[in-house]
């Protein structure tokens, strides 16, 4: 199923923004930490976690005329998710907002990651419903390079972006957890000592071939 308009989209249950990231990741990283509250750390999730800790916390400074806001909470009620900016910078022109630019802040050296674009872009739209005004931009800033990548927030991404609201909510609701991806992610992944990915999936593969079996 794909959806084109935000009407389109069912919200019956809230969802966290880092959720749908997590989902974009790998769809079992998000049952397992949301579904079946197992949440792990390794090094880089608790570098990232310490880092985001410092930009979360709530701050609010003026820079001419642009009003930078941290931590600012997020929601869209139609859409049915919520969460946190790292950074929002409003820009106003005789007291009107002109412009309006979410920046999440990821540990790691600047690359595109399409998950990192689906966190911006649900930012992006919580910020639209709330002040009812276009967002049409915004950045993801990789803190390990001190560079920061600009993200349209285009059609395209909006539509990915409702297609994984949907995904993820309607994976949360049937209460299963996917089978593991066990690829490349694996290998950064906190979650890979309670997923146990490589395992998880050669017992799929015997227990298939053994309802399977070669003639
Ligand atoms: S270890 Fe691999 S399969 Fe398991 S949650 Fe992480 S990325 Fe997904």
């Amino acid at each position: 199923m794909s959806f084109s308009t935000l009407s389109e989209v069912p919200s019956t249950l809230w969802l966290p923004l880092s959720a749908l990231q997590a989902y974009r990741f790998c769809p079992r990283q998000s049952a397992l930490i949301h579904n079946e509250q197992i949440f792990d750390e390794n090094l880089y999730t608790l570098r990232g976690r310490l880092e985001h800790e410092r930009v979360h916390e709530e701050g609010f400074e003026i820079k001419g005329q642009t009003h930078l806001h941290r931590g600012l909470r997020l929601f869209h009620d139609d859409l049915g998710i919520h969460g946190v900016a790292d950074l929002v910078e409003i820009t106003y022109q005789d007291q009107q907002i002109t412009s309006i630019f979410p920046v999440e802040y990821k540990y790691g050296r600047r690359k595109r990651e399409e998950h990192d674009d689906i966190q911006l872009a649900a930012q992006a739209l919580c910020l639209e419903f709330m002040f009812r005004l276009s967002v049409p931009l915004g950045a993801i800033f990789h803190i390990s390079s001190h560079r920061r990548r600009d993200v349209s927030i285009d059609a395209d991404l909006r539509r990915s972006l409702f297609d994984t609201i949907h995904a993820l909510r309607q994976m949360l609701l049937s209460q299963k957890t996917p089978p593991p991806a066990a690829d490349q992610r694996c290998r950064l992944c906190a979650q890979a000592d309670s997923c146990l990915p490589f395992a998880s999936k050669k017992l799929r593969e015997h227990r298939s071939s053994l309802q399977h079996p070669i003639e």
